[in-house]
């Protein structure tokens, strides 16, 4: 369980670019951010990695306060807008850098390779470098990376951004299934309407730093708090 309190934050003193968020996520929450370019969705997200400094409020995970703990007692995975892979590893080697780092035993490492690779269809690139491969596939494997984790809580950061509709149509559909199958608590920022209402089991709606709407993809598709909600969403309303 994630837990917002009166979060907030500013990169200067002058202007804050998220403003009082409170808000729970539940274990094993599908939980979907969406709101336009610039709103705060991945500082967000980077303030629960511990990535940002949370300027102000509390965030708890399992109602332990969490503000202050580095990244790597955070026990989550992250997939960021940008990939950020490791250029001189194949991408074997990144996908399994994490649990090379946390001694996950070799033999349980090749089977979840083995099998995060053939649900992102990566299996034939796992001797490649990430400069030898499509804008597509870096981001499949940055999703692998993040996926072979097996890491409690989820971020996902526009994971989908990159891929053309058949794939994305795709990999909804694997990353939908496998937080199912782990129980995993998801945190999943897309600009892609569909990809919101489909996936989610509650979304967020953020504009400029403030909380619009939280709820169910069909109460807000139903009953938009406001215009801005409305024609986020797609509401006919
Ligand atoms: P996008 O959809 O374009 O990825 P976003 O919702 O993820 O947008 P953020 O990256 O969280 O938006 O940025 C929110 C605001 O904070 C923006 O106005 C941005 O310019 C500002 N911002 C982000 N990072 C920094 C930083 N390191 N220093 C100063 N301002 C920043
Ligand atoms: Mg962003």
């Amino acid at each position: 369980q994630v837990e917002l309190i009166d979060i907030s934050k500013s990169y200067d003193k002058q202007k804050s670019v998220l403003d009082e968020i409170n808000l729970s996520i539940e274990e094993g929450e599908f939980f979907v951010l969406v709101g336009p370019s610039g709103s705060g969705k991945s500082t967000l997200l980077r303030m629960i990695a511990g990535l940002e400094e949370i300027t102000g409020g509390t965030l708890k995970v399992d109602k332990k306060t969490v503000n202050h703990l580095p990244p790597k007692d955070r026990n989550l995975s992250m997939v960021f807008q940008n990939y950020a892979l490791y250029p001189h590893l194949s991408v074997e080697q990144n996908i399994l850098f994490g649990l090379n780092a946390k001694k996950v035993d070799k033999k349980e490492q090749r089977r979840r390779l083995t099998e995060t690779a053939k649900m992102m269809g990566l299996d034939k690139l796992l001797k490649r470098k990430p400069k030898e491969l499509s804008g597509g596939q870096r981001q499949r494997v940055a999703l692998a990376r993040s996926v072979v984790s097996e890491a409690p809580l989820c971020l996902m950061d526009e994971p989908l951004s990159n891929l053309d509709a058949k794939l994305r149509a795709h990999m909804r559909v694997e990353i939908r299934r496998l937080q199912k199958r782990l129980g995993l608590t998801m945190v999943y920022v897309t600009h892609d309407q569909v990809e919101a209402m489909t996936m989610g089991d509650r979304i967020m709606v953020l504009n400029d730093g403030k909380i619009q709407q939280v709820g169910k993809p069909i109460s807000l598709y139903n009953e938009p708090a406001n215009l801005f909600v409305a024609s986020f969403i797609g509401s006919p309303k």
